[in-house]
């Protein structure tokens, strides 16, 4: 580890040196979109606010700097389980890290202060509440070289984890004011933003903000399945996914415990997991679920925050949740190590309903209510769905995934783009001074009062969309919202604002595929396949070597996970095996190559990796 020197420092000799250590600690080869940028600025000592999905890559963005840096790093994190489960994957990587916290005994906490004193620490761990008992005392003494503020939006009060305890961190800019801070989230709205920022009153801040595609979760959404059909499409599902961790998230405790009972009669091993538990019970079925001892969780909203775990192979969705961010959220606890994985949403109007009550006792009921709206229509939509999302996370793109169940069952489609133009000027004509209703109104040539009044009826688009109902315009500027070409402004009454993606529509340098829209919007329900029995576990016998290699790499992972008693993850990912069984690395520098391998990993690991790898391969045996 180099001192940082501002004499020496060539942006190409730091970056070079920057992508030595990415290999050397973390064993990745190049840095993902965003990341070098990110790292840079910290080393410029300026602070940065980073927006970037869940798996996104968040953690690197502040541990790479810090092991280049000279001295120690904070890093304010809300939960114990995800400090420990960084700092294992550190330690893991040769990298000295460190957690305080009010859980250790206070001898050990000396202890970690004095080697934070000493230097010997490049990560230190630690909590909100941690960091003001610490101020006088321990930070003042310690050469700081970068404050990273994880899981950042807790600090906002209008966001779904608020945490107060994260409002006193104002005071680091005061006490520390030559240390940079970077702050990171993968909660991207406006006003969260805007309060991270003040809250923590970063000094000039670059903003990141990475693409919010997962593009290796595949997207299904079931509309109107009764229970039995639920259950039936679950078990189905889960057989699909055998030996692949899962998470079924539920709105109800009750939901939790009863749909646990009725996967075990199908022989499918799943534990409830929800704020009613005791915390011994709720830290086991964590425990279990992270070291591949229990493969699926029935969970309340509860369950997720602190588990970091890398190879989380599926979520279901058994009810709709309440707001696109929060499902985002919850869809985005899998394939974190980038694997592809699979999402399943089960979407049902009982739910609807019931949301709309939990939204209506709310505090924040028109906000709660608009949000359930959005994820309504992401439910019901007939469009790419990643496209929609990406959308409501204000990104723009002009192609379909290929990866939802609407990209993968297409629904029929035509040229829309007269019927857009027709509305977005629709929009201009009014400067863009109408809601959805008053639009579609003008479009039909409606002689309603409120548009008599202030003389719609006088512009040109006037009646210009009488050929098609209420419903049916509806349907299609809902469709015009989710494409992104219109975006609904909730602080000015609703009124419809064309977006730039929009503008090239109207000017004609953009074509618009719209969807059919159909009368009856009801999926068919995949035929029940009879007897969805689980059928026992056999080691498997395949004729793919392939296969073969990645059941046994996965076998010596789980035997190296029990004995150094860490789970499976933090050994190797799910996407260093898959790397593995890709390049079959059958010496240790062709090892050292594999997405994942770092120095150490390749001292501790290397040896056993490469004789299992070529004994499946039945090559000869060979000193290594
Ligand atoms: P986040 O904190 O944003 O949710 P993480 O920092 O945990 O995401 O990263 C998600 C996964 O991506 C981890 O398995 C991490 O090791 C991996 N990762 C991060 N950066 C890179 C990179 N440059 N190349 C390959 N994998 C990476
Ligand atoms: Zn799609």
């Amino acid at each position: 580890m180099r001192a940082f020197s501002n004499t020496l420092f060539t942006f190409l000799d730091c970056m070079q040196e920057l992508q030595l250590l990415l290999k050397r600690f973390f064993g990745y080869t190049s840095f993902r979109p965003l990341q070098a940028e990110i790292i840079q600025r910290t080393l410029q000592k300026k602070d940065s606010l980073v927006l970037m999905p869940t798996g996104g890559g968040k953690s690197i963005c502040f541990q790479l700097p810090a092991i280049y840096m000279q001295g120690t790093a904070i890093v304010v994190s809300p939960l114990i389980a995800l400090m420990k489960d960084q700092v294992e994957n550190l330690i893991a990587n040769g990298i000295p890290a460190t957690t305080l916290n009010s859980a250790m005994p206070e001898e050990e906490r000396h202890q970690v202060r004095q080697l934070c004193i000493q230097g010997k620490i490049k990560l230190l761990y630690i909590s909100p509440e941690g960091i003001m008992s610490e101020l006088h005392w321990l930070l003042p003494r310690i050469d700081i070289s970068l404050i990273a503020i994880d899981e950042a939006h807790c600090i906002s009060q209008w966001g779904h984890d608020f945490r107060p305890e994260y409002t006193q961190l104002s005071v680091l800019k005061e006490y520390f004011p030559k240390v940079p801070i970077i702050a990171l989230t993968a909660t991207a709205d406006k006003i969260t933003r805007t309060d991270i920022v003040n809250q923590l009153r970063l000094q000039d801040p670059q903003i990141f903000i990475s693409s919010f595609d997962r593009p290796n979760l595949s997207l299904t959404i079931r509309r109107g399945l009764n229970k039995k059909d639920k259950i039936g499409a679950i078990v189905h599902f889960i057989n699909k996914h055998r030996h692949q961790s899962g998470i079924i998230y539920c709105i109800s405790r009750n939901i939790t415990e009863t749909l646990a009972e009725e996967l075990s009669e199908y022989s499918i091993r799943a534990v409830p997991y929800h704020a009613g538990l005791s915390p011994a019970q709720r830290a086991k079925s964590q425990d279990d679920f992270i070291n591949d001892r229990i493969r699926v969780v029935c969970a309340t909203v509860a369950f997720g925050m602190g588990i970091d775990k890398s190879n989380v192979r599926w979520v279901i969705h058994y009810n709709m949740p309440g707001s696109i961010e929060n499902y985002y959220q919850e869809i985005g606890r899998a394939g974190r190590d980038g694997m592809k994985s699979d999402t399943l949403l089960f979407y049902s109007l009982s739910d609807l309903l019931l949301h709309r009550r939990f939204a209506e006792e709310s505090g924040q009921k028109d906000v709660n209510l608009q949000k359930l709206n959005r994820m309504r229509r992401y439910c019901e939509a007939d469009i790419c769905r990643r496209r929609i999302l990406l959308s409501y996370f204000g990104e723009e793109t002009d192609q379909d995934c290929g990866n939802c169940d609407v990209c993968k069952n297409p629904p029929q489609r035509f040229d829309g783009s007269i019927l857009v133009q027709k509305a977005l000027s629709g929009i201009f004509r009014t400067e863009q001074q109408a809601n959805m209703r008053m639009l579609i109104n003008i479009l039909r040539g409606s002689e309603q009062s409120e548009l008599l009044e202030k003389g719609y009826d006088k512009l040109k688009t006037y009646g210009v969309g009488k050929d098609l109902s209420y419903k049916e315009w509806k349907e299609y500027l809902y469709q015009m919202i989710q494409l992104g070409y219109i975006e609904i402004d909730y602080a000015s009454s609703g009124y419809l604002k064309v977006t730039p993606l929009g503008r090239k529509v109207l000017f004609g340098e953009q074509q618009a595929q719209l969807a059919v829209y159909q009368k009856s919007n009801d999926f068919a329900l995949p035929t029940k396949k009879g007897g969805y029995k689980y059928r026992p576990i056999r080691p498997i016998q395949s004729n793919s070597i392939d296969e073969t290699l990645l059941d046994s790499l996965q076998q010596l992972r789980k035997q190296l996970a029990e004995r150094e008693q860490t789970p499976a993850y933090i050994i190797f990912s799910d996407a260093a095996l898959a790397d593995m069984v890709d390049k079959k690395p059958i010496t240790l520098d062709e090892f050292s190559e594999i997405r994942g391998v770092g120095q150490l990993k390749l001292d501790k690991y290397g040896k056993v990796f490469v004789s299992l790898i070529r004994f499946v391969l039945r090559l000869p045996k060979k000193e290594l």
